[in-house]
């Protein structure tokens, strides 16, 4: 599947629901979820009730679309949560919550996963003093995650360390000073803000 280039506002009217894919702009009144709150399209308003089939599929996209995976990709994750040990659907969301990418946006580094993408790209950020280029790179309790050299010039970061602004959760800690993020354990389910009834996706592909 190639790269999407359209609008990311309409993933989220698509989903009837903000999935925070653009920053900043998705805590102001331009959002389009506010201005426009039906699915884009010609025929957006006047779309039929779904089936149980397409209940489970928009979960699955909605998760998919509110971390930027790919679907080969998200399958693949898919197949790791079913041969993990615990329950699938919060091994899943696990998975994705404990991408590197995802672990820069939650400390702060970034205002989106997306912007959080650019920058492990870019060499930005660090797993124990170490470059990591890789944004699915897999972290895990007691890595220590830090901008780079080049990342403390990265404009999101000096934000950050001017206001110290954040919202974190618990399995992750912040040293200020340091612009340090530490892993402290897995999340659980309910540390994972992520609005998705992850047993409908497990369905989805159960079926
Ligand atoms: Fe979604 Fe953000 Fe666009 Fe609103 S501004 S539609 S939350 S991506």
């Amino acid at each position: 599947m190639g790269r999407y280039t359209d609008a990311v506002c309409r993933l989220c009217r698509r989903e009837g629901m903000k999935l925070y894919l653009k920053g900043e702009k998705c805590y102001t009144e331009k959002c389009p979820v506010h201005k426009r709150p039906v699915p884009p399209g010609m025929h957006g308003q006047g779309r039929r009730k779904l089936s149980e089939f397409g209940v489970r599929l928009r979960e699955k996209q909605k998760l998919r679309r509110i971390y930027g995976i790919y679907e080969t990709q998200f399958k693949t994750y898919f197949q790791r949560a079913a041969r993990a040990k615990g329950v699938t659907g919060v091994r899943l969301l696990q998975l994705l919550e404990t991408r590197l990418d995802n672990v820069c946006y939650r400390l702060g580094y970034a205002t989106s996963r997306k912007e959080a993408r650019q920058m492990v790209l870019h060499g930005h950020v660090a797993v124990h003093g170490r470059k990591v280029t890789v944004p699915s790179y897999q972290v895990k309790p007691g890595d220590v995650i830090t901008p780079t050299v080049r990342g403390k010039d990265h404009p999101r970061v000096k934000e950050l360390a001017a206001t110290g602004l954040r919202n974190l959760p618990s399995w992750l800690q912040f040293t200020p000073d340091r612009l340090e993020g530490r892993v402290l354990a897995l999340p659980a389910r309910e540390e994972i803000d992520v609005p998705v009834q992850e047993q409908l996706i497990v369905e989805y592909y159960s079926r």
